[in-house]
């Protein structure tokens, strides 16, 4: 199968209201602008009530993705926070402590 410029065509998913998610064949060129016009549909039709639901899961990850991201954000400031709140307190309890984190993270960064 060649495109019209006699390129191999790429896999393309459409993301419009009638075919959501549904695959297509396009131009190699479809992202760069001097698109030829060939076409041709990968996927079989889809039926009326995958049209509404994929959009619907579709929403529903991209909310859930950025929810993750929010509490992976929240969960590194929380770990920081912890490591430097028993740094502050072991220190103050016997400052050779301090010495030992050091050495040891230097012999993390030397291996
Ligand atoms: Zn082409």
């Amino acid at each position: 199968m060649m495109c019209y410029c006699n390129k191999k065509p790429i896999l393309v998913v459409a993301w419009i209201a009638d075919n959501p998610g549904r695959r297509f064949y396009g131009c190699p060129n479809y992202w760069v602008g001097q698109k030829c016009r060939f076409f041709q549909w990968r996927d079989d039709e889809i039926c009326e009530r995958v049209k509404v639901l994929i959009p619907q899961q579709r929403q529903r990850i991209i909310q859930l993705e950025a929810k993750l991201a929010e509490c992976k954000k929240r969960e590194k400031v929380a770990v920081v926070g912890s490591a430097y709140n028993i740094f502050q307190h072991t220190t103050k309890l016997n400052p050779n402590i301090f010495i030992v984190i050091i050495k040891k993270s230097k012999s993390m960064f030397t291996k």
